[in-house]
């Protein structure tokens, strides 16, 4: 493959959007870039493409043909092979303060204000120091004084009561957790395997 791809109609690379990879069950697996994308083009691993396309690129001109490679990237694709099978589908993703705080729509969970993400806290339901531990389901957001106010209590203790529960996103919707520049077909797709507890369903209705 070329090595002087240049995306079309002038672009930067920054104005790409990621593409969506799934494994040959159509299960949703991960971003990638669309470089990436081309690689998995070149090496002719993409099983199909869904979605609308994404973006088209130019590579060099082919010196026998006089042609110019060109390749066109759906905005969702399978990949094919086992490597990417469902094991990651049913691992349960890494909590980061940035999910966190968007599975609970930055809404703190004893308050009930929206509060921008340098005054958010991940507050441990049952703290450390009474064995809580580290995971999705025993954390939730927090403004930063009620962090304070509840301090090494639990709710109960310091009668401060939660206004919504804990859950472990899946894969799908941490992948739209992940994302902030998520295309409209991507979205879509992504959607209907978030399982209808989530509260991004609950986003999306208002
Ligand atoms: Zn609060």
């Amino acid at each position: 493959m070329d090595t002087n791809l240049i995306p079309a109609e002038g672009l930067s690379a920054g104005a790409f959007p990621l593409i969506l990879t799934l494994d040959m069950h159509g299960v949703p697996h991960r971003w990638i870039s669309w470089q990436h994308a081309c690689y998995y083009y070149a090496k002719d691993q993409v099983a199909w493409g869904q979605g609308e396309r994404a973006f088209t690129v130019h590579g060099g001109m082919n010196r026998m043909t006089g042609e110019r490679s060109e390749i066109s990237a759906s905005s969702i694709i399978a990949i094919k092979g086992k490597a990417m099978a469902m094991k990651s589908f049913s691992q349960v993703p890494p909590l980061n303060n940035r999910e966190l705080f968007h599975r609970d729509r930055q809404i703190c969970a004893y308050c009930g204000g929206m509060f921008p993400i340098p005054r958010l806290t991940r507050d441990h339901i049952i703290p450390f120091s009474r064995g809580g531990k580290d995971m999705w389901m025993n954390v939730v957001t927090a403004c930063r004084m009620c962090n304070e106010k509840k301090s090494d209590r639990t709710p109960e203790t310091a009668r401060m009561e939660l206004i919504y529960l804990p859950y472990v996103p899946n894969r799908a919707e941490y992948l739209i957790l992940t994302n902030r520049r998520i295309l409209v077909d991507q979205m879509e797709f992504l959607a209907q395997h978030v399982p209808a507890q989530s509260r991004l369903h609950q986003k999306a209705a208002q």
